[in-house]
């Protein structure tokens, strides 16, 4: 069943949810990131250059701490976890998604504590994209998404004008029905008309669109093609394609000490650094940008889909508008699946020459 709450009602909403830890959009510095909140989401946002992987996956977060006695370190303990309950506001459907293809990642080889401990607790509320979402370089469609899609997605709620129209897809979703109360009410045929008229717009206003169909056969064939020189020429290796996308999972550990006590903290990290994958004996197995960049397109479309089989890739669009030398992940798959075919078509000349 499928309920509205009046936007007038968000304060009484966030007030409902005192037992809870609610993290939504927030703008910091003129960038949209998902923080935790001590008032009612402001669901009026574009779409957040910081992915809400952030709530589950922080850029910064302390393992454990410990002590020093003397040259030895002691009594490493782990924090105190919070036990709330979690609710998030205000995820774009590609971000919710995203959580899907983290949930097989930090469960996969090892369960990781921390991501799964916060997932567990957490009521995902996703908006249906519309207004200034979708933007330029969104391409959910072309991934088996939708802006308005419910994978990932616990509640999922569609911005009527002066109300939301609310529809519970987990068991989750119908507990924060429940624990609003009368806030929400039961949804008329015109509110479910008119949530699907904003649906259909917001597919409507999704312009790039990405074939899929040959990719992962094009890079099969192109690992020690040329065409990964052409197009990381231009990169700076600065890392925003892949820490800002919600997908990218990777972590460095770091050890932080001062005087008589430290932490263990792990940190975003990038494939596209430089020393990202250098060994402790300092051989470094991709020391050039173009095997970074090569590795990047082969991981998301072929490396996490034969592990775990889905792509690494929810069409965001986020590595594009972020790319300072614009560097466009749809042109570049668009190549190699063009480059692939190139070099296919002079190779057979080649030994019909022969
Ligand atoms: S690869 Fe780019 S478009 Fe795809 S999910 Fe990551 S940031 Fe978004
Ligand atoms: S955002 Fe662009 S310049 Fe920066 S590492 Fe990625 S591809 Fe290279």
């Amino acid at each position: 069943m499928s309920h509205t709450i009046g936007k007038d009602k968000m304060d009484a909403l966030f007030e409902a949810l005192s037992e809870h830890e609610v993290y939504g959009p927030v703008e910091v510095d003129g960038v949209w990131t998902y923080k935790k909140l001590d008032s009612a989401p402001d669901l009026e946002f574009g779409n957040s250059q910081v992915p809400p992987k952030s709530v589950f996956f922080p850029q910064t977060e302390t393992m454990f701490e410990f002590k020093r006695d003397g040259a030895r370190f002691v009594g490493a303990e782990e924090p105190q976890r919070a036990s709330k309950p979690l609710v998030v506001f205000g995820v774009r459907p590609c971000d919710a998604k995203a959580f899907t293809l983290l949930d097989k990642l930090f469960t996969w080889d090892y369960i990781d504590p921390y991501f799964v401990d916060r997932r567990e607790r957490a009521t995902t509320i996703a908006l249906t994209c519309s207004g200034q979402k979708p933007d330029e370089n969104c391409f959910c469609t072309s991934i088996e998404g939708s802006p308005s899609g419910t994978e990932g997605v616990d509640s999922l709620w569609t911005d009527l004008g002066d109300r939301y129209f609310v529809e519970s897809v987990t068991e989750k979703g119908e507990a924060l029905i429940e624990l609003g109360g009368n806030l929400f009410v039961e949804a008329v045929s015109d509110d479910e008309s008119s949530a699907e008229e904003v649906k259909e717009n917001a597919v409507k206003a999704i312009t790039r669109t990405f074939d899929r169909a040959e990719v992962a056969e094009s890079l099969r064939c192109l690992f020690e093609s040329k065409y990964w020189e052409d197009i990381s020429a231009s990169c700076i290796g600065c890392g925003m394609c892949t820490l800002l996308c919600p997908t990218c999972h990777c972590f460095d550990i770091n050890d932080v000490v001062k005087q008589g006590e430290g932490r263990r903290e792990r940190t975003w990290d990038s494939c596209q650094f430089e020393y990202y994958s250098s060994h402790a004996s300092g051989h470094n197995p991709r020391p050039a940008k173009r095997m970074r960049q090569r590795n990047r397109m082969y991981h998301k479309f072929l490396y996490i889909d034969n592990n775990l089989g889905v792509i690494g890739c929810v069409g965001c669009g986020r590595c594009i508008s972020a790319c300072p030398v614009n560097i466009d992940i749809i042109d570049v798959t668009e190549g190699a699946v063009a480059r692939a075919c190139m070099e296919k078509d002079a190779d057979a000349k080649g030994e019909e020459a022969a």
